[in-house]
């Protein structure tokens, strides 16, 4: 009966149109002491019932934390308490998708996204944020779409302008954002304008700003537009899936215990070596995505398919988020088979944006040769990063002397908005540890 249920929950989820795809928990998560902690008592009861997987439980919860306000645990792995939503319309902004009710955050991200919608229309002429998701009211992992945006600091701001007047609840549930590309590699220039570039640019220019997570074309046409002044650069990474979107995540408030924050992001750009070797994944992920459908191999006999790492416990978070959840009578009800109907019902949502362009058949054979040429790579192969060695037309710095193994960081940078799933067999997995 409970796989029954799994398997019907996986289903809803695979079936659920989100705006960045399921991406199984990595490694990303920077350890705090009272995440690390919360693992090692799990480790050590093992008989203990897990309980519905964490991202049920936050799913289904519609009200704040009635506490002061934290952000607690790492991107990826944590929750938010006294969360505050940000306005759905304000002067500058609107927010999307008002069903997900994900417009939730810590103060520092609502008055941060305040700031930048007032500055980027003041200053730049940006004429508005469309914002997409920000956090769940208790933060937490979310049933559909990210890994990360679990503790208040994180949020998706659409590429798109914001028009010229109130959108109504239904026009912000149906209106699709603009994508960016033209194909799976480049920016369509018809589409990007110079105030994109400073839209971006503004939003990197705040202190409080750790990280922007942009498609590697994105940061590529950044790049090339930055001019003399490139600091802001540094904070701007490539990260796959964000093409009509930019996903924002500010550092940890200060001095506030139990809050992970990442590496300060350094001083290189990002312009050379980091955003070749993108390009060597974006290739080799791309002609995955782009060959043609094969039938599926019959598995070979006595062959044990791989084990899916479960997914995360609420006794996996920190031990704070358990009375995050449950403060005010807030924990969700829990259907006998171990099912949240509340969150079954909320694990639905358009598509913030449209797909990725595919390759047509005539570039698709160009780089099915061009990399098997230099890397034998091929499709249904998975590649492996040394394999590729296509070079990235993208920087007119040689790569090998410029910058650090950025790609290779994800553990750090890992925005977990990976359209690239490793729950999905179609599409494999490319290599995240390039260095
Ligand atoms: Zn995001």
């Amino acid at each position: 009966m409970q796989r029954l249920a799994l398997g019907l929950v996986l289903l809803l989820i695979c079936g659920a149109v989100s705006a960045e795809q399921i991406k199984p928990a990595t490694k990303a998560a920077i350890k705090t002491p009272t995440s690390t902690g919360a693992a090692k008592k799990v480790a050590k009861k093992p008989a203990a019932p897990k309980g519905p997987p964490a991202k049920m439980l936050f799913g289904a919860v519609s009200t704040p934390a009635p506490l002061a306000a934290r952000a607690i645990g790492s991107y990826a792995k944590g929750c938010l308490s006294g969360g505050a939503s940000l306005p759905i319309s304000g002067p500058d902004w609107q927010v999307m998708r008002l069903s997900r009710n994900r417009n939730w955050g810590h103060p520092r991200l609502l008055d941060y996204l305040e700031r930048l919608a007032s500055d980027a229309r003041g200053l730049d002429g940006w004429p508005g944020l469309l914002v997409g998701d920000m956090a769940q009211p208790r933060g937490g992992p979310m049933i559909t779409g990210h890994t990360s945006h679990q503790i208040g600091l994180d949020a998706d701001i659409w590429l798109t302008p914001m028009p010229d007047r109130v959108l109504t609840q239904q026009e912000r549930e149906d209106i699709s954002a603009i994508s960016m590309l033209k194909d799976p590699f480049s920016v369509d220039p018809a589409i990007w304008t110079p105030l994109h570039t400073k839209l971006i640019k503004r939003a990197a220019s705040y202190p409080q700003l750790a990280r922007i997570f942009v498609h590697p074309a994105i940061k590529k046409v950044l790049c090339e537009q930055a001019g003399k002044n490139r600091a802001w650069l540094s904070k701007v990474r490539p990260w796959w899936n964000h093409y009509y979107h930019f996903h924002v995540r500010l550092t940890c408030p200060p001095g506030a215990e139990g809050c992970g924050n990442q590496k300060p992001a350094g001083s290189d750009d990002g312009c050379g070596k980091e955003l070749a070797e993108w390009y060597k994944m974006l290739r080799k992920a791309e002609l995955w995505r782009s060959a043609p459908p094969t039938p599926p191999k019959p598995p070979k006999p006595g062959a044990k398919p791989a084990p899916k790492k479960p997914p995360m416990g609420l006794k996996d978070l920190p031990a704070e988020c358990t009375a995050v959840l449950k403060a005010g009578g807030g924990a969700p009800e829990v259907a006998a088979d171990g099912t949240v109907p509340a969150a079954l019902k909320a694990a639905t949502g358009k598509d913030a944006g449209p797909p990725i362009p595919r390759l047509d058949p005539v570039a698709y054979e160009a780089l099915k040769a061009e990399l098997s040429k230099k890397g034998k790579s091929k499709p249904g192969a998975k590649p492996k990063v040394e394999a590729a060695s296509a070079a990235a037309s993208v920087s007119t710095t040689p790569a090998s002397t410029v910058g650090p193994a950025s790609p290779g960081d994800p553990a750090v940078d890992n925005p977990s908005d990976d359209p690239i799933s490793a729950d999905d067999p179609a599409v494999p997995l490319p290599d995240r540890k390039p260095q």
